[in-house]
């Protein structure tokens, strides 16, 4: 585990920390059941602000190789949600940047759900991965995968072996790197003319408005804003010159960023720009006023769930996700709480979720043997999940912005 000081990014003294959502495990380690008996890995996940340049970011950050490794268990195309925006978000980059010959890089492309939709047969496509295992699925589509973390060295490399990238994207994944100063200076050495960096991932305004305290994990180093971003790209002569919202991940926003003066800079960008202060992202209170709402939420919560609990009614969690990990560790809702936590994703069924150890189970056994209420862990599938289990009579209990039953 590291501790720091110091902003990753612009290098000021010391960040103010503003929550801590107390002594965490690794969201996404999932356990077998011989290992929970053995001692967990823990660390305090604590939240700082940088009053400099107004990057938020973890206090202290768990070892890259213990959460990206041959377990790591997110596989992305488990859900049709995400399968539709990748295809959408490969589409547009296709029309807007790419001609015939050029070379397409994805960083962190998971098991391909989104490099697959680029035609190979136009485009040089390939991607970078460090987790073993999800880039294996991703050669198992026929993808090209390095398997690595993306710096400058591995940038020199591709320039070397296949020229340079016309387009390099990466979709939830810069947010999770420390080291984002050696993945620009990797993106500089790799980028052609004119060529450009995209790259989306959970949207700071976001997780304020929707108090998304969940989006506060492990991976998630950085929580971004365009206001930091901006700060952060003009050290290295580049400027954002488009930006979009997203509605995926509980609200991301898409940054498009190129060279300075390669590209004009879109209405957009003024335009949250313009938001971003309205919202006074860039003050320290509207973090400590986020913290109270989110001891708010979690107050809610359990009182809803002994409420329910006392009138002899069953609870499960439905989908294992790291978000969950962390509401359920933070709320201290254990297995005496749920009877076991339901997903759809073949390798987590048999294991225990991370610090409260509640079984995971398929959805089949949901369906065999429905609880009364089960605690949406996925909040941003409500939409998709509720119109799935419309049929099985279960009510729905969604934890942010205030628990509630939906
Ligand atoms: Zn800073």
């Amino acid at each position: 585990m590291t501790n720091v000081c110091k902003c990753r990014l612009c290098g000021e003294e010391s960040l103010k920390e503003f929550i801590t959502l107390g002594m965490m495990p690794i969201a996404n380690a999932f356990l077998k059941k011989e290992n929970i008996e053995n001692d967990e890995y823990k660390f305090e996940l604590n939240v700082g602000f940088c009053e400099n340049c107004k990057m938020v970011q973890l206090i202290d950050t768990v070892d890259k190789t213990m959460m990206f490794n041959d377990n790591y268990a997110y596989f992305s195309s488990v859900s049709k949600t995400m399968e539709d925006h990748f295809k959408k978000y490969s589409d547009l980059l296709t029309e807007r940047f790419l001609e015939d010959g050029d070379l397409v890089i994805e960083i962190g492309c998971n098991d391909g759900i989104m490099l697959k939709n680029f035609d190979r047969g136009k485009f040089n496509v390939f991607g970078v991965e460090p987790s073993d295992n999800v880039a294996e699925a991703a050669r198992n589509r026929g993808l090209n995968v390095i398997t690595n973390f993306f710096d400058q060295k591995l940038a020199e490399k591709i320039v070397n072996e296949k020229g340079k990238a016309k387009v390099i994207y990466a979709a939830n994944v810069m947010c999770h790197i420390e080291a984002f100063h050696e993945v620009v200076k990797g993106v500089k050495v790799l980028l052609k003319d004119k060529g450009v960096l995209v790259f989306e991932d959970p949207y700071i305004i976001d997780i304020i408005e929707k108090n998304a305290y969940d989006q506060i994990y492990d991976e998630h180093v950085f929580y971004f804003s365009l206001t930091s971003l901006k700060n952060f790209f003009s050290q290295y002569g580049m400027t954002i010159f488009d930006c979009e919202r997203q509605t995926t991940h509980g609200g991301s926003m898409r940054y498009y960023v190129c060279n300075d003066g390669d590209y004009e800079i879109k209405n957009s960008v003024s335009v949250a720009m313009k938001n971003e202060s309205e919202k006074k992202i860039y003050k320290f209170p509207t973090y400590e006023n986020f913290a109270e709402n989110v001891k708010k939420s979690k107050k809610m919560l359990v009182e809803l769930l002994n409420k329910v609990k006392s009138e002899g009614r069953r609870i499960t969690g439905y989908a294992a996700s790291s978000k969950g990990t962390i509401v359920l560790n933070y709320c201290g809702i254990t297995a005496k709480d749920l009877e076991y936590i339901s997903d759809n994703t073949p390798t987590k069924i048999g294991l225990y979720s991370p610090g409260m150890h509640i079984p995971i189970v398929s959805e089949k056994e949901f369906h065999e043997n429905p609880p009364d209420y089960a605690i949406l862990l996925a909040w941003n599938y409500a939409k998709e999940i509720k119109e799935k289990e419309k049929e099985s009579g279960v009510k729905f209990i969604v934890h942010i912005p205030f628990a509630r039953v939906i």
